[in-house]
């Protein structure tokens, strides 16, 4: 089946005994055992398996082409489970733009278990020369956050295989409707569904997907299970319920975004745009060949310091500013002053997500902020 109806019906696991279209919340910890002590409807106690987590993990998984998929509490918690099922000394190559709080587990949680290094994933040759005896995970993320860099999936993914590494992808500005990363030679796939998969902005949550079921996902699974940092079963819900419109809201995205980026592109008082679907984007090749289309998160340089790009979020009506991307709402966010003094983000560059408003609101709101 194709995307769109796979996410409107691989949530529909359980036929309700009331007649349900809609299979129900469930809210219960516990399961009934038969006299032989199995479990009848698959489920034994909420933490290892809930109907609504099952429902929400069968959803992406097929959504992006995997054998199976772990949901968590939030996306950096993909992240926490990651790193934790990886063996201590083991060496990561991660991008030199990581998303700064995955980065952050790494640089303050697993700074003495692990090793890394960040490098800047468009050069190949710079992936190549950091792998290392130990190097067991090559951590890529793409579009990446929030300069829209596009790293070449399928080539990493040789490299990944030549020197047996994992290859992991945080696909979270794509979508699963936009990008695949498993077809493409990826191992495991992250979104913070908190993004365009939840698409409302009022559920926090991750999920990975794995290629295989080999013995480093039985190790994260062990972590999600045992460790314990799962959605709760209204959470799971929400997804599932959001993913439903993930197709056609992803059209709407892309169909803005592009609107947005060429507005951008022309205007005298922006310096730069990073967008992958412009032919100005350094990757847009790439982008190209590995996505279906190209979204609606994208980032500009405004001409001027800090003053002049703080008044630009501050001038903007419809634009909420605010953290995070993927909603049906426009948000707009000066990513410095949220990274803080260590942050390598240019101080005028502002990043958006591109809500679902209509084109003509979303670009009379940009027009009269940038003057
Ligand atoms: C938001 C985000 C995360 C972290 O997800 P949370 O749900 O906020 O924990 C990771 N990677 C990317 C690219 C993100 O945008």
């Amino acid at each position: 089946m194709k995307p769109e109806t796979i996410a409107i019906h691989a949530s529909n696991l359980v036929k309700s005994t009331t007649g349900d279209v809609t299979p129900p919340i469930s809210l219960s910890t516990t399961f009934f055992r038969d006299e032989d002590g199995g479990y009848p409807g698959g489920h034994m106690y909420s933490r290892v398996s809930n109907p609504n987590r099952s429902a929400l993990e069968n959803t992406v998984s097929k959504l992006e082409f995997g054998e199976d998929a772990a949901a968590f509490s939030s996306g950096n918690t993909c992240g926490m489970a990651l790193f934790q099922a990886l063996k201590p000394g083991s060496h990561i190559i991660a991008p030199d733009d990581m998303y700064w709080g995955i980065k952050k587990q790494l640089l303050t949680i697993f700074n003495e278990t692990l090793e890394f290094d960040f490098v800047d994933q468009t050069d190949i040759n710079l992936i190549v020369s950091s792998i290392k005896p130990n190097t067991k995970l090559i951590w890529i993320e793409t579009p990446s956050n929030p300069l829209l860099k596009v790293t070449d999936i399928e080539e990493i993914a040789k490299v990944a295989k030549i020197h047996q590494l994992t290859l992991a992808c945080d696909s979270t500005f794509a979508s699963p409707i936009l990008q695949n990363p498993i077809l493409l030679g990826a191992d495991i796939v992250m979104h913070s569904s908190t993004k365009y998969l939840g698409g409302h902005s009022d559920v926090i949550g991750g999920i990975l997907v794995t290629a295989k079921k080999d013995e480093l996902w039985e190790r994260i699974k062990n972590v999600q299970q045992t460790g314990g940092a799962i959605p709760s079963p209204f959470d799971c819900f929400l997804l599932c319920r959001s993913i439903k419109t993930l197709a056609y809201r992803m059209k709407g995205h892309c169909e803005n975004g592009k609107k947005v980026a060429d507005y951008l592109n022309n205007h005298p008082n922006v310096e730069a745009v990073f967008y992958p679907g412009l032919t100005n984007h350094p990757q847009h090749e790439i982008a190209k060949k590995q996505m279906k289309d190209f979204g609606g998160m994208m980032s500009f340089l405004v001409r001027g310091d800090v003053e002049a790009t703080r008044k630009v979020v501050n001038q903007v009506h419809l634009f909420a500013q605010a953290t995070s991307l993927g909603g049906v709402e426009s948000l707009i966010e000066h990513r410095y002053s949220v990274e803080g003094p260590d942050s390598k983000t240019p101080k005028n560059l502002l990043r958006i997500s591109v809500g679902l408003e209509h084109i003509d609101d979303i670009i009379a709101d940009l027009e009269q902020a940038l003057g």
